[in-house]
């Protein structure tokens, strides 16, 4: 232990030659008369290269921060001499011959002897290169847009390992843990339910073995949001190449892998619709086809009794007349109309009645033929229009439709006796051929079933037109 009073005893330049500081000492006139080893080494110089010269040497030149050539009198020594005042932490660079700067962080003082003219300028410096040229890699991690996890290589086993010892921010904004809550944690608190546990597992395998591995997996965040991660898994290692932790690079890749399933799907889409295309022109074919053939029906054939309509019959009767017209035939008008057909609703139900109108329809084919226009008019009223050229074709007609309806009987398990129906038939012709119109016929038809109706139903009355 050193006395104070044995300080003066300490060899001082013993100090200064084992300084990890560069120090360099002036005579007044700036020519160097001492250089420490350590000041030697960071300029690069011999001890003979250095002392005796002044810092004009050409070997070598300062630059300021700015890399501005610095002229003889801002040289430290020079400006210390020139305004005797110290300096203080100056950054100057020294580029020597190879083009290379070093940066020196350098004080400078006067060190005044017994006499004025006596003295000498002590430069010292440390090499500060290292810290102005590296860049921060933490900044980088930091500020990296994937998130950055570190955790230690030792004790990976679940439940509590490995641990976290490092998050950059983008992994606190992903996870929405915060760095506080994270360090000490495992990455496991990131899985859930539909993390894929061979994923997992594969992980941890290569964790065991120290190895790099590369997964896609899905995290949760810490409020429950699932996102699939692209995590790429590095070990790191010390000086010695041993492993002492795992670096994790995550990127979400929820919107990617979410855009790669829609297209595979829409793509698993068409390649079914191109197979199933012809299977479904040809169905679609048919079914236009069926479609339109019911459409047809419907514009012209009663849907219940399947009977044509009423349009079809103002249809038909326009032919007919104007055929009779050209082949002098005679044209028989009528109209039927079923005799209390209310009380077959009233008392069987509607469903029923709609089942004896579908019956009574039969007779219609049966009687009518192919030239012949007949159908069913509205609810339980039916038409029909026929050449003939005989006046007893008349009664001939109607006395078989008024047969053929009331002979027809309809069955039915729920029913304890089968229901008959009779109709009236009010029937017009026109006597002079050519000048008949379907409104006329129409309108004498109705006259006679009117009339057949009140002489007592179930029967059949000529009015013929004219
Ligand atoms: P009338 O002998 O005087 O003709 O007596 P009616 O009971 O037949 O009386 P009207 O002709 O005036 O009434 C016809 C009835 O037929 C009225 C309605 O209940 C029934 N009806 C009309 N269209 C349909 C149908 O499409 N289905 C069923 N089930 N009944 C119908
Ligand atoms: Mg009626
Ligand atoms: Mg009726």
């Amino acid at each position: 232990m050193v006395k104070a009073s044995d300080f003066d005893k300490i060899n001082v330049k013993s100090i200064v030659d084992n300084a990890a500081i560069g120090v360099i000492i002036h005579n007044l006139d700036s020519s160097i008369v001492y250089a420490n080893p350590t000041a030697l080494k960071c300029l690069r110089l011999s001890f003979e290269q250095m002392i005796g010269k002044d810092a004009l040497d050409p070997q070598w030149h300062f630059v300021d921060e700015q890399g501005r050539i610095l002229p003889a009198e801002e040289f430290p020594v020079n400006k210390v001499l020139t305004w005797k005042t110290p300096i203080k932490q100056e950054v100057i660079g020294v580029v020597d011959s190879y083009s290379k700067t070093s940066w020196f962080m350098v004080d400078a003082y006067m060190e005044v002897g017994d006499q004025p003219d006596k003295g000498f300028v002590v430069v010292t410096f440390t090499d500060i290169t290292e810290e102005r040229t590296s860049f921060s890699f933490r900044d980088v991690v930091e500020s990296a847009l994937d998130a950055i996890v570190v955790t230690e290589a030792q004790a990976i086993e679940a439940p509590l390992g490995p641990k976290i010892v490092y998050v950059n921010k983008a992994f606190e904004e992903l996870t929405e843990y915060s760095e506080e809550e994270s360090l000490g944690e495992t990455p496991r608190i990131l899985q859930g339910k539909f993390t894929d546990k061979q994923t997992v597992k594969r992980i941890h395998d290569a964790l065991v073995k120290k190895e790099p591995i590369r997964e896609t997996i899905l995290n949760y965040s810490k409020s429950g949001r699932p996102y699939w991660l692209d995590l790429n898994i590095i070990p790191l290692t010390n000086s010695l190449g041993e492993v002492t932790h795992f670096a994790a690079i995550e990127r979400d890749v929820t919107e990617v892998t979410y855009r790669a399933e829609q297209l595979e799907k829409r793509n698993e889409e068409l390649r079914e619709l191109k197979k199933n295309l012809q299977q479904i022109i040809d169905k679609q074919t048919a079914e236009l086809k069926e479609a339109n053939l019911r459409l047809e029906q419907m514009a012209y054939y009663d849907t219940l009794t399947k009977l044509p309509n009423r349009r079809y019959f103002q249809d038909q009767l326009v032919k007919i007349l104007s055929h009779a017209e050209r082949y002098r035939f005679k044209v028989m008008y009528g109209l039927v109309d079923i005799d209390d057909f209310k009380v077959v609703n009233d008392t069987y139900g509607h469903d029923v009645g709609d089942e004896v109108l579908i019956l009574i329809a039969k007779a219609f084919f049966h009687v009518f033929r192919r030239q012949d226009a007949f159908a069913r008019f509205g609810g339980e009223e039916f038409a029909f229009a026929v050449e003939f050229t005989n006046e007893q074709d008349v009664a001939v007609v109607c006395e078989r439709l008024i047969e053929e309806i009331a002979k027809r009987s309809y069955e039915s398990e729920s029913l304890d006796k089968p229901i008959k129906v009779t109709a009236s038939v009010g029937v017009t012709f026109d006597n002079t051929t050519g000048i008949a119109n379907g409104t006329s016929l129409y309108r004498q038809a109705d006259k006679a079933l009117y009339q057949a109706k009140s002489e007592g139903k179930n029967r059949f009355v000529v009015l013929p037109l004219n």
